[in-house]
């Protein structure tokens, strides 16, 4: 693996990482505002970000590249609503999604064709994510402060399941 690819590959892994620890702390607001199916919600996508970091790892793992992990930030630890907390999910997967790109780019640029291949998984993966969280910011758009809908979304989000093996 060319070394630039690798490092590139490295501060993927710790922007995912961050992904999660992003979710972890929307869904302690979440829970603390006693909405624990949105909460439920975060907490999975929690789940799904620390997948996506191991896929990277392992990836990285069988080309023989050395994984470092880099110190994560603070995520913003004070929210506002609901719809304001899953608009700023939807605002960081665009931004994942960005930086994607960016990675599958880096890789082109040294012919590292094999890296291109594992990361359309990461951008059909990114389609999903923002179709997700764009659909959440709809529901909760609709609902706005009419709180029996907003109880009816938290009931109906704390529906949602793992995603099966491979496709998280
Ligand atoms: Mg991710």
């Amino acid at each position: 693996m060319h070394a630039a690819v690798l490092a590139a590959t490295n501060e993927q892994i710790k922007h995912e990482l961050f992904s999660a620890y992003l979710y972890v702390s929307m869904a302690i607001h979440l829970d603390h505002e006693n909405l624990p199916g949105f909460a439920h919600w975060m907490k999975l996508q929690a789940q799904e970000e620390v997948a996506h970091a191991t896929r990277l790892m392992d990836y990285a793992n069988r080309r023989g590249g050395r994984v470092v992990l880099q110190a994560i930030d603070q995520p913003q630890t004070e929210w506002g609503s609901s719809l304001e907390i899953f608009q700023a999910a939807l605002d960081h997967e665009r931004k994942v999604t960005a930086l994607i790109h960016g990675l599958y780019k880096t890789a082109g640029e040294h012919g590292d064709v094999a890296t291109q291949q594992e990361l359309l998984w990461f951008i059909q993966e990114q389609v999903e994510e923002e179709d997700s969280a764009g659909a959440a910011v709809d529901s909760l758009t609709m609902a706005g402060d009419d709180s029996a809908a907003l109880l009816m979304l938290d009931r109906e989000f704390s529906r949602r399941g793992a995603e099966p093996e491979g496709e998280g």
